[in-house]
């Protein structure tokens, strides 16, 4: 066990120490858990998703103490609110979402004596890893699914954001089947480094560079990892756009969460028809805009959550403004009573030249560039090592989505924005360095969770070396 420290994001305040799990630790709650996965593997798919009802719940029954511990990690309020409703909705869409498919079967074409019959069998043990932004919400995005599956998980959240673990740990002990089978550890990398190590597949949420160590490590066990990693989304505003509408949703899409949002938008390309008029629009709403301090009840935006990032952020506007972006709102990371924030901010006059294009920011930062044909919007939007999702917005839906199916992203939101925060129906997958391997949307998400095993039965003579014989 290792101690490390609980930040008030608020106030920056050091407010205890919680215990890091080691690799012994982990190893030896891995092996409890993998000792009782075969008996949860041998329940039918329906009686799992009972268990699961049942954890929602009892998540539900603990509403309190979870907002409680959620709105101190990441000092804000509704947000939480509404990830605590997503959280428990995923598991309730999961448990209702059908019946397991027949097995795939049939009669071999290259050998009609053989029929087979294919078996889904779940990985034994899923390690899930998560980010700070939505702890809740993706510590569970994937763990329910591998439960579902028939798979023990265990789940390493973010050490930047450890109090909402002690009220989940307890609603998992509400449902002792479950808690056979489900554990939560918390600590840091050395922590989720340990889990990669126990685990038969990994689901890792967090950044290119942690998701690259996290590759590594799989890759040399050779056990399948499924990345979410960063993005730059970018929103495209066609010709002749209802700026209204658009500038509504290009506010929400960056802003919502302080722009801690692996989807948020991070860069506008607007016509230059439009430009000057999307952006003084856009200034008038952002300016409306309040933080929630120094009342958590008040405002629309909460702290940076975790210090780091409110350095990267500065970074990335000291950058941008030496390099000639001009701040139309906003455009300072403030300290109020110890905690930091950012309004939401607005910039033009930027280029691909600067970090704030490049490169993921997680803040509440609209940089907005003018392009002057549909071909450069698509190409900006394409001059990225990013490829997680991005809106288009324009009055021809038949542009708009010619123009979707030519951004090389994993989902394209059009006439809205980042609508894959709260769409989970459609398959996905995060393209360029923004992840790797199968959607953890839809149904695919659940098939992640199962090997196929092929059952081969020979009806005809067993197969001899007679047919190896040069001559006959
Ligand atoms: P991070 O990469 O710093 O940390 C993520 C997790 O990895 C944490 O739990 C951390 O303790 C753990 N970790 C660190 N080193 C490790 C190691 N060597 N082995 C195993 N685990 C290790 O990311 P973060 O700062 O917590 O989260 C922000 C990032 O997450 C952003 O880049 C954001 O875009 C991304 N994100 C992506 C999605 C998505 O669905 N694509 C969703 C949310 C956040």
């Amino acid at each position: 066990m290792v101690a490390l420290p609980i930040r008030n994001p608020r106030t920056g305040a050091i407010e205890g120490t919680f215990a890091g799990a080691d690799a012994t630790l982990v190893r030896e709650r891995a092996n409890q858990l993998r000792q009782a996965q075969p008996a949860f593997a041998g329940l039918a798919m329906g009686d799992r998703a009972a268990l699961l009802l049942l954890w929602a719940e009892a998540l539900r029954k603990r509403h309190a103490a979870l907002l409680a511990a959620l709105c101190a990690d990441t000092g804000r309020h509704r947000v939480e609110e509404l990830e605590i409703q997503a959280a428990i909705g995923g598991i309730e869409r999961w448990a209702r979402s059908g019946t397991t498919p027949e097995p795939q079967s049939g009669r071999s074409r290259a050998l009609p004596s053989v029929r087979y019959v294919c078996e889904r069998v779940p990985y034994a043990l899923t390690g899930v890893i998560s980010p700070w932004n939505f702890p809740l919400l993706l510590s569970l995005i994937d763990a329910v699914p591998a439960l579902l599956a028939g798979s023990a998980v265990l789940i390493k959240p973010s050490e930047v954001t450890p109090r909402f673990v002690e009220p989940l740990r307890a609603s998992i002990r509400d449902v002792p089947a479950l808690a056979a089978v489900l554990d939560v550890m918390p600590g840091d990398g050395n922590t989720g480094a340990a889990v990669v190590d126990v685990a038969d597949i990994v689901c890792f949420t967090g950044s290119v560079a942690t998701g690259r160590k996290v590759a590594r490590a799989a890759a040399e066990r050779l056990v399948p990892v499924f990345l979410e990693l960063g993005g730059k989304d970018p929103l495209i505003v066609l010709p002749d756009s209802d700026l209204e509408r658009t500038t509504d949703a290009a506010l929400r899409a960056s802003v919502q969460a302080t722009g801690q949002a692996c989807q948020s938008i991070e860069r506008v390309y607007v016509h230059d028809s439009q430009h000057d008029a999307f952006v003084d629009l856009l200034v008038a709403k952002a300016q409306a805009l309040a933080l929630n301090t120094p009342d958590i009840r008040q405002g629309h935006l909460g702290p940076i959550i975790f210090d780091r990032q409110a350095e990267v952020i500065a970074a990335q506007l000291a950058d941008a403004i030496a390099r000639g972006a001009c701040v139309r709102t906003g455009g300072q990371v403030e300290t109020h009573e110890g905690g930091r924030w950012l309004r939401p901010t607005v910039l033009t006059d930027v280029t691909h030249q600067m970090t704030i294009m490049r490169e993921e920011t997680f803040g509440p930062i609209i940089p907005v560039m003018r392009y002057r044909s549909v071909d450069e919007a698509v190409a900006l939007a394409n001059d990225s090592e990013f490829g997680l999702s991005a809106a288009v917005i324009g009055p021809d839906l038949d542009l708009a989505l010619a123009v979707a199916s030519r951004i090389d992203v994993g989902a394209v939101s059009i006439n809205d924005a980042g609508l894959t925060s709260l769409v989970h129906d459609a398959e996905k997958q995060s393209f360029k360095h923004s992840g790797l391997g199968g959607s953890r949307m839809g149904p695919a998400g659940l098939d992640r969770f199962f090997r196929k095993k092929a059952i081969l039965i020979q009806e005809g003579p067993a197969l001899s070396m007679a047919m190896l014989a040069e001559s006959p």
